[in-house]
């Protein structure tokens, strides 16, 4: 056999006080959306995913890649994510030895500092770490994380596309249980989309992410930021580009519409300018984004001493990434709208067993680990690709 990697618990070998890493498998999928998603900065069809298996002495691991095909969010793509994984990252992680056993995450990430950025793949090291140890333990990571709920908010996105068929989606939506709505707007599908929702689906809590499309500078773009702002929606996420902090801090002034930033805030640095200026009043949380779950929590704790407020944001990231960002979703705090939907919305199968929506909310799974794994079949069938990498003996 390849490799046999101890898979029960039973297997652990207790007091050692480390967790032996024997390899890492870089797994390419790509799942066809159910429906793509258009934004301001461009169209989402297919979900390229680079997933990470990590086999260790106690156990297996996944964790998931949320970069996208293009690097139109931030600068990150799957392809380069994959790259950086098998050549920079992993081999780092799987030099150093076995990982002290009471925070192996850290550890792990830890050797992985030396490399600059690449947080989305630095974040699919740490949730593969994450999940082989808490399996290994017994315990949850929303147990892990703090959360608190069992239960969260679900959150359903429309993309950019002609009015009539917004209505249509936010409909289906609603008629699927979900109460809160984030319309992709830009300049030119702005007011009259959000205007028409409003006042057919008056009940629903309404949110707007314009993906950084709008400039200050343009008077076009200011008069349409104004008016957007007479609309009664619960944010406006991202308005303006993501360097522009001083930009967001003039409209988190100007407008009655709670601004939220997603883009802007890569880290805890960033969140510190961005309230050091008033940027902001509330912020899109992506353990993706900020380079990990770990990273994410110490984002969400500063978040929470000073009073600005959290959106468990998501990246098209399958059940797999997608119970991970449930656990975070279950901690305190997050009282905006999010963008945590059920299975059904993006991919059908999902690579997991599907979350769904009911009564307005998904379960935040309670199993140890992520608490979900690849289906054998959904993995066989949308596999592009594998990488093994071992560690050196
Ligand atoms: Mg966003």
């Amino acid at each position: 056999m390849l490799l046999a990697p101890a898979a029960a618990a039973g297997s652990r070998r207790e007091g050692r006080g480390a967790v032996e890493l024997h390899a890492v498998e870089l797994i390419r999928l790509e799942l066809p959306l159910v429906v793509s998603l258009a934004t301001s900065a461009g169209e989402h069809a297919v979900r390229p995913i680079v997933l990470v298996r990590l086999i260790t002495d106690s156990g297996e691991g996944y964790g998931e890649c949320e970069a996208l095909a293009e690097p139109i969010y931030t600068e990150e793509y799957a392809d380069g994510a994959a790259r950086v994984l098998a050549d920079h990252l992993v081999p780092r992680l799987l030099a150093g030895g076995p990982l002290e056993a009471s925070s192996p995450a850290a550890a792990g990430l830890e050797r992985l500092r030396p490399v600059r950025g690449h947080r989305m793949a630095k974040a699919a090291v740490e949730m593969a770490l994450l999940d082989a140890w808490l399996r290994g333990e017994g315990r949850s990571l929303a147990d892990f994380l703090g959360a608190t709920s069992r239960h969260v908010p679900a959150g359903a996105t429309v993309g950019i596309v002609p009015t009539a068929e917004v209505l249509g989606r936010v409909a289906a939506a609603a008629a699927a249980g979900y109460r809160r709505v984030k319309l992709k707007i830009g300049p030119g599908h702005d007011v009259e989309p959000i205007g028409a929702v409003r006042a057919e689906f008056p009940a629903l809590v309404l949110a707007a992410d314009a993906n950084g499309a709008y400039r200050l500078d343009d008077p076009g773009d200011r008069r349409a930021l104004e008016l957007i702002d007479g609309l009664g929606l619960a944010a406006l996420e991202q308005p303006l580009a993501a360097e522009d902090l001083v930009g967001h801090a003039e409209l988190a002034a100007a407008l009655v519409t709670p601004v939220v930033l997603d883009e802007s805030v890569a880290d805890e640095q960033d969140l510190q300018a961005a309230l050091a200026l008033g940027a902001c009043v509330g912020v899109s949380l992506k353990a993706a984004r900020l380079g990990g779950l770990l990273a994410a929590c110490r984002v969400r704790d500063r978040c929470l001493a000073a009073g600005v407020r959290m959106a468990a944001g998501g990246m098209l990231e399958t059940g797999l990434g997608r119970a991970a960002s449930l656990a975070l979703a279950g901690c305190p705090g997050f009282d905006l709208p999010g963008d945590l939907g059920g299975s059904e919305r993006y991919f059908v199968p999902d690579l997991t067993p599907a979350h769904r929506v009911v009564d307005g909310e998904l379960a935040v799974p309670d199993g140890p680990g992520l608490g979900v794994e690849p289906r054998p079949d959904v993995l066989a069938a949308t596999r592009t690709g594998a990488e093994l990498i071992r560690a050196p003996s």
